[in-house]
């Protein structure tokens, strides 16, 4: 359904959507870098300004315990290393002091640092600090407890040692060796205490003390050692006491290490854990944003890309289809048109390209009726051209009727057509040839019902044209559509072109109507010039008297004759006939009278001929008849039948009765009297010689056999 409403987005449209979300998606894509590289700048700004300074000074902390309790360890250690007590209080106790001044700097520049986000930083410092305190209070004692309890030769152990050894010297003078004993009793005791802080050894110490005073000693120095033993005594109870303190303040300096080492452990792990943290918070926002500007860029390439995809598809699709159509096209194929699936541009050029197709199959039928129309006109002026040139090589009107029938059936000339010709006194006309339907015009008529013969000139009948119509035309209730086109020469009228032109269309109509002209035009020449030809033949070849063929004509006819009887094997008659004493004939009744028996022989003899036989005046008095396919006895009968008409023949001049008159007729035989024209008639008028010769009025064959 989708992808059904995006096809009807237009293409500039969807390019748009394309080009938008892609710059959209660009642009929000750019904006979420720079807030992911302006996120990563501030936020490594605040890490630089404060978390990253606060785990640096509990870093420095750590290490200001360690150097201080490194300085603890080796002021202990040396003390017991042949080390003065004092002295290695005045070395190490300064630098243990200024190491408690750098973890006490860190820890305020935490507390500086610190704030709302570091709250579980700021909550260990207090306690950090107190026990800090407690340590520096009992450290610092313990310094001072050590530096009272002194060594072999100073502080309380130095002043016991001392004492010991001067009741040594005053018990030696003395020679009371039971004080000597409790002496070095004392002093035993005085050892193990130190070496081992035990009570008993504090116990042991002060009975002897106690026992060595109730010595009964009777000497002067009895009192010196007494107060010198009680002195001992004194400084024993007063290192026990030193030592008790200072075990207290060991106790006490190892409860606040106790409680200040995880403290500060605590105090490194929380501002490392927090600097942990503020990174991770920063590198997963950071990475948030930038997932979310890939995310909106990849959305925005996919959009774009699909978008880009229907746009491609849809021109590829319609390309293709355009493609097709164009190739119908060029194919001829004009009725292809594209179907209209496309809206905006494409949809558009898919009409326009359509409306092209409209107009190239219009313009295409309209060039090829015209092409018809010329090529239909071409071929009539070919048939014409044609026509106008057999009509004039045709000899007689039947055949130039023949040659206009089959011409003019193939012109296609109007419905159909009637060709007609004027009989010689023009006031009558028959159809010599008739083309297509055209039954609506009779066979014959008299000039009188024909508009265009009275006029003179071409009529046209229609409903536009005139509604005349001619007598000659059967018409129905409706004006017919006729043309009537006169064939007019110098010489008159010669016939009439009739078109029925029925339900043509105009233009078919207008060419037709424009070719009738030009028709009965070349018609009119033609047959004006066939007459003229028949006229001028006429004249030529027959003979003004009689009008039979002259003998220029014979001469003519005979080769081909005697060629025809050669081809088709079969004899040919020749006859020559000479009317009998006609020069007495027209000396008696006059040379008038002469021409009349003359004229009447002449038709005698073309009543006696066959349509394949030839009659001649072969001059004067004589005439020649040519009989094809006629053998001695058919030729012998023939001319014994012609004496017999010409006998039987009456002539009159003026309503006055002539004389009958008689011929004298010789015969000669193709092929047995000769097989040339000459040599024929030679035999033939030899033997109408002999005729003459044996008495007139009669026939006589030429035989070979003859001479
Ligand atoms: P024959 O029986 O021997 O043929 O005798 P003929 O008189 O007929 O023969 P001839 O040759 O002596 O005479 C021919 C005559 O025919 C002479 C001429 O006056 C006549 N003639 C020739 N031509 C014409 C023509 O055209 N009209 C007329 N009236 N007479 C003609
Ligand atoms: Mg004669
Ligand atoms: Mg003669």
């Amino acid at each position: 359904m989708r992808f059904n409403r995006l096809r009807r987005v237009t293409l500039e449209g969807l390019l748009g959507l394309g080009f938008g979300s892609l710059i959209a998606g660009g642009v929000l894509a750019a904006i979420l870098a720079i807030s992911a590289w302006r996120l990563a700048d501030t936020g490594f700004d605040e890490y630089e300004r404060q978390d990253a300074p606060i785990a640096v000074h509990a870093s420095k902390g750590v290490d200001a315990w360690l150097k201080l309790r490194n300085r603890e360890q080796r002021f202990v250690l040396s003390v017991g290393n042949d080390v003065r007590p004092a002295e290695a209080k005045a070395q190490y106790i300064p630098l243990w002091k200024s190491g408690v001044d750098d973890l006490q700097a860190s820890l305020l520049q935490i507390r500086r640092l610190a704030d709302k986000t570091d709250e579980r930083v700021v909550a260990v410092i207090p306690g950090i600090e107190s026990a800090l305190s407690r340590y520096v209070t009992s450290f610092t004692s313990i310094a001072d407890l050590v530096v009272r309890l002194g060594d072999a030769e100073t502080g309380l152990d130095g002043e016991m040692r001392a004492k010991a050894r001067a009741a040594e010297a005053l018990i030696s003078e003395m020679k009371f060796p039971a004080m000597t004993q409790s002496l070095q009793r004392l002093n035993r005791s005085r050892e193990d205490f130190a070496a081992t802080r035990k009570e008993q050894y504090v116990k042991e110490f002060l009975d002897e003390s106690t026992r060595a005073e109730s010595f009964d000693i009777r000497a002067p120095q009895t009192q010196d050692v007494r107060a010198t033993l009680r002195d001992y005594a004194e400084l024993f109870r007063n290192y026990v006491k030193v030592s008790g303190d200072l075990e207290t303040k060991k106790r006490e300096s190892a409860q606040a290490v106790a409680l200040l080492e995880p403290r500060l452990e605590q105090l490194e792990h929380e501002a490392l854990e927090n600097t942990h943290e503020m990174l991770l918070a920063l590198e997963r926002r950071i990475v948030a944003v930038t997932l979310c500007s890939a995310l909106i860029a990849v959305l925005a390439v996919v959009l774009g890309s699909v978008v880009a995809w229907f746009a491609s598809d849809r021109i590829r699709l319609a390309t293709r289809r355009i493609i097709g159509f164009a190739t119908h096209v060029a194919a001829g194929r004009l009725d292809t048109r594209l179907d209209r699936v496309d809206v905006g541009e494409l949809g558009a050029l898919e009409s326009a390209l359509n409306t092209m197709a409209d107009r190239l199959q219009e313009n295409d039928e309209v060039m090829n009726k015209q092409a018809h129309g010329l090529e239909a006109s071409n071929r009539r002026i070919a048939l014409l051209s044609e026509m106008t040139t057999l009509l004039q090589t045709a000899v007689d009107a039947g055949e130039a009727a023949a040659i206009s029938a089959r011409h003019l059936s193939r012109m296609q000339l109007g419905r159909g057509g009637v060709l007609y010709i004027c009989n010689e006194s023009h006031d009558h006309l028959d159809a010599i040839a008739r083309w297509g339907d055209a039954t609506s015009s009779t066979d014959s008529f008299f000039a009188a019902d024909c508009w265009g013969l009275r006029r003179g000139q071409p009529y046209e009948s229609s409903e536009a044209a005139s509604p005349l119509v001619c007598a000659h035309v059967v018409s129905g209730t409706a004006v017919p559509s006729y043309l009537c086109l006169p064939l007019v020469t110098s010489t008159g009228i010669l016939g009439l072109v009739y078109v029925d032109f029925g339900n043509a269309d105009s233009i078919g109509h207008a060419e037709d109507t424009h070719f009738a002209h030009r028709l009965s035009e070349q018609l009119g020449l033609a047959f004006a010039n066939l007459k003229l030809r028949e006229t001028l033949r006429q004249q030529t070849l027959c003979d003004p008297l009689t009008t039979l063929f002259n003998r220029r004509f014979l001469e003519e006819s005979m080769p081909r004759e005697c060629a025809r009887a050669s081809r088709e094997k079969l004899p040919l008659a020749l006859l020559m006939i000479d009317a009998d004493h006609f020069k007495a004939f027209n000396d008696n009744h006059g040379h008038e009278a002469g021409d009349a028996a003359l004229r009447q022989l002449a038709l005698v003899l073309r009543e006696n001929c066959r349509a394949n036989d030839l009659a001649c005046r072969f001059g004067g008095e004589e005439f020649t008849v040519i009989l094809p396919a006629t053998g001695r006895e058919g030729a012998q009968a023939w001319a014994g039948r012609l004496l017999d008409k010409v006998r039987e023949m009456t002539v009159s001049l003026r309503g006055k009765p002539l004389p009958r008159i008689t011929v004298s007729i010789g015969v000669a035989i193709y092929p047995n009297e000769g097989v040339d024209a000459s040599t024929l008639l030679q035999a033939a008028d030899r033997a109408l010689y002999e005729a003459k010769e044996a008495g007139r009025d009669r026939v006589v064959v030429a035989s070979q056999f003859k001479n």
